[in-house]
């Protein structure tokens, strides 16, 4: 008789180095929950597997809300992690929704199944860790030289994110552009634009070559980005409006592509499926985060090889990480070779 797979969860609260602005408000901390999940093998060796949530209230999620779904998963993981497909199966039937409480479970039980197996994760999958995009760097709202200052310090990314959404724009990604000449640049509006202003935009923006926009308009407002993309000849990328799978379908006639999170959409095992039904309706695939340890930012670079573009850094803004795993260099990821997710506490 196998015994029990035990969960443990406890607060990880985690500081940013300076506070971060996008259209929708500022943060300083993001309360996020460490999760454990504790197996003792038939021969005896005790493995523990580890996950994240990072719960944001704009996708219905606080610290307590999580809590309180990782307190009822926990009487319903079984006795045997490998049958990860079951164990998630009983977690959305017991609550829908609920994404990041899921993806701390979802990533906990990868996590074990590598180390059981003594393979990392991307192996497991049989991807080619070498294969993959840079991330790109993200630049936070703020005044047009503070922002100048960000990219002059993060000038030896190649790709850089700069979120827009405010009344001066313009000069905002100016100031960018002028602090980082040789970086390419991507913005996000994070739902702030409406159609009729994110075309005129766009345009206005054209000078600075941009590789892509992300979320111009509202997230339900799906008529509105197939309005934008018609108009505009950057490529359009889905956020907020596509959480799931089950988005992609209605999104396909309206964007170039989605921006996949783990915390919107459950986990590896969502992420993965999202992936492919993007794929199978032609859209490009990208990956981000919220503000989120090296422990789940770890996670979500196995995709890596899966993805046309990556924005993996909220690791990176925080004013002390408590975990190590993918290495980020000049916005070059490399993935852990250690067994399961490849993280480790600092
Ligand atoms: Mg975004």
């Amino acid at each position: 008789m196998s015994a029990p797979l035990r969960l443990t969860h406890q607060p990880l609260d985690l500081s940013l180095r300076q506070p971060w602005t996008i259209s929708r408000g500022t943060r300083r901390l993001a309360q996020n929950v460490l999760v454990r999940l504790h197996w003792r093998e038939p021969g005896g060796r005790e493995v523990e597997g580890l996950g994240e949530a990072a719960p944001y209230a704009y996708y219905g999620e606080l610290r307590e809300t999580v809590q309180a779904c990782l307190d009822a998963f926990a009487g319903l993981l079984g006795d045997d992690p490998f049958a990860l497909d079951a164990v998630l199966d009983a977690l959305e039937g017991r609550l829908r929704h609920n994404p990041s409480a899921k993806a701390a479970v979802d990533m906990a039980l990868h996590d074990l199944v590598g180390k059981l197996t003594e393979r990392p994760l991307w192996q497991l999958w049989g991807l080619d860790p070498g294969r993959g995009p840079l991330t790109s760097f993200s630049i936070g709202l703020d005044e047009p030289e503070v922002m100048a200052e960000k990219a002059r310090a993060a000038a030896d990314y190649p790709l850089l994110k700069i979120k827009v959404g405010t009344d001066r724009d313009l000069e905002n990604v100016r100031a960018v552009r002028a602090a980082a000449p040789g970086a390419r640049l991507v913005v996000d509006a994070n739902t702030a634009w409406t159609a009729r202003q994110a075309v005129r935009m766009i345009r206005d923006l054209q000078p600075f070559d941009l590789l892509f926009v992300e979320q111009p308009v509202g997230a339900r407002d799906l008529e509105g980005l197939r309005f934008v993309r018609e108009r505009s000849a950057v490529p359009i990328i889905a956020d907020e409006s596509c959480a799931t799978a089950e988005d992609v379908p209605a999104l396909a006639s309206c964007v170039d592509g989605v921006n996949v999170k783990l915390m919107k959409c459950g986990g590896l095992r969502a992420a993965r499926r999202l992936i492919e039904v993007a794929r199978a309706h032609h859209l490009s695939v990208m990956c981000g985060c919220l503000i989120e340890s090296s422990l789940s930012i770890t996670a979500a670079s196995h995709l890596l090889p899966l993805l046309d573009y990556a924005d993996l850094d909220g690791n990176l803004l925080l004013a002390a990480d408590p975990f190590q795993g993918v290495l980020c260099d000049a916005g070059r990821l490399t993935l852990p070779r250690a067994p399961g997710l490849g993280v480790t506490s600092r």
